[in-house]
């Protein structure tokens, strides 16, 4: 031996057990929900022409999961069906945001490797008609799966596809689209003659609580890791920290791995309470540091400005009051400053992001209501994060605890 690279699977017997992308045989705690889509699916392995069906529910509530569970039974079963010819495709849209780019994918999921169409360029008309074809000449029933279908801007092809029988561009197949979306706001937003043929069949999946947490993890975390790796309670703190985030499965099993990933970093045999809370506080910096990036730099000096403020004692403030040290930033970088409605764009998407909160306020007697706003996240984080802005703009004084001693202190307060 005595290679560079040596196996270290002293902690995990298979770590991908833990990846969104792994499909486990069984799904826990979705009993009633996946009993009402099973029913919404039924006229397919009747031979009837299938429900157009819409599925919501927020990120991480087993949607995706339940869906492919689901279908691949109807799959197997349907093959005892000599009348039955049911082809199944899914696509993600996300990174799609067009009917178009939607066509295109579909399009070629129909065609073979060497006969793929190019994603641009065609006229939309022309796009459509590949699309009739590739499905008619498919035939049989189809089942046409959408997944994050909140991405596509405009619903051309939400309206095209489930009516396309109806309209007579199929005389074929008998099509049937499930829609996918994190999103119940997209539902509302539909034109309604998109909302009655796409939403047939509604359904709905709920966050999970505490306790179908630790099934869902129990189940992964047998096949993911070796025997006594685990101690007893951090199944439980990882869906305790899961249901009061969000509910969110994929969110604990991220957890749940990063704490086993560390196990394996720190060399330690056994993955304990105190490591979960480590991977937790590691994510979340992860998160914040991810949102931040993302912003604009006048995101990075708005929210800087607000820091500064706070470290002041000087929050909850108002979008005005922030706006002097905003602008003063600003200019000590030649930058000009935004004009204050801008200013306050950038106040909300922090507030989205969940970086700061905003809390409404009423004005008294004059009916009117302002925001104040104030950090809602660990500062040594956003600091850490905001490097960049610091080190340009200069270091505030407020702050000169939270960042290194080897760096130079600005002169203005
Ligand atoms: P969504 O599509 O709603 O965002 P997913 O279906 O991708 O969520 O689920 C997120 C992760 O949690 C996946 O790894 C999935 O396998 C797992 N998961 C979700 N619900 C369950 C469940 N009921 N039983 C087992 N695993 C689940
Ligand atoms: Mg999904």
């Amino acid at each position: 031996m005595g290679g560079m690279f040596e196996r270290d699977t002293d902690i995990y017997h298979n770590r991908d057990a833990l990846r969104e992308d792994y499909q486990p045989s069984r799904l826990v705690g979705r009993d009633k929900e996946l009993e009402r889509y099973k029913t919404a699916l039924q006229p397919v392995i009747n031979g009837e022409q299938p429900n157009n069906i819409f599925l919501y529910g927020k990120t991480g509530v087993g949607k995706t999961a339940g869906t492919r569970f689901l279908l691949d039974h109807l799959i197997d079963d349907a093959a005892q069906y000599d009348d039955i010819e049911l082809t199944v495709k899914l696509l993600n849209c996300d990174g799609l945001s067009s009917s178009y780019q939607i066509a295109t994918r579909l399009v070629n999921k129909f065609r073979d490797e060497s006969n793929q169409i190019s994603t641009t360029g065609y006229p939309r008309p022309t796009v459509y008609d590949m699309l009739w074809e590739e499905l008619d000449s498919c035939g049989g029933t189809l089942l046409i799966v959408l997944d994050e279908v909140d991405h596509i801007q405009d619903d051309s092809i939400l309206y095209q596809l489930p009516r396309a029988r109806a309209n007579e561009n199929l005389s074929q197949a008998k099509i049937g689209i499930i829609g996918i979306s994190n999103d119940f706001s997209f539902r509302d937003d539909l034109s309604p003659k998109v909302k009655s043929s796409l939403c047939e069949e509604e359904l709905q999946f709920p966050a999970y609580d505490a306790q179908e947490l630790i099934e869902i993890l129990q189940q992964r975390a047998d096949s993911a890791f070796r025997d006594n790796v685990l101690d007893t309670g951090v199944i439980e703190l990882c869906a305790a920290y899961g249901a009061k985030d969000a509910g969110d499965a994929r969110q604990s099993l991220d957890l749940l791995m990063k704490a086993g990933d560390l196990a394996r970093d720190r060399d330690t045999e056994t993955i304990t309470e105190d490591l979960v809370r480590d991977a937790r506080e590691e994510l979340e910096r992860g998160r914040i540091r991810e949102g931040i990036t993302g912003l604009t730099q006048h995101g990075h000096l708005v929210l800087y400005a607000l820091i500064t403020l706070e470290m002041q004692n000087g929050t909850p403030i108002r979008s005005r009051d922030i706006r002097p040290r905003y602008t003063n930033f600003a200019e000590q970088i030649g930058v000009d400053p935004l004009v204050p409605r801008r200013m306050r764009d950038h106040l909300g998407e922090l507030s989205m992001l969940g970086i700061i909160s905003a809390v409404e306020r009423n004005e008294g007697r004059r009916g009117g209501t302002y925001r104040e706003y104030s950090i809602d996240m660990d500062i040594n984080m956003i600091v850490n994060a905001l490097d960049e802005t610091v080190t340009e703009v200069g270091i505030h004084e407020s702050i000169v605890d939270l960042v290194d001693e080897d760096r130079t202190l600005s002169d203005y307060s």
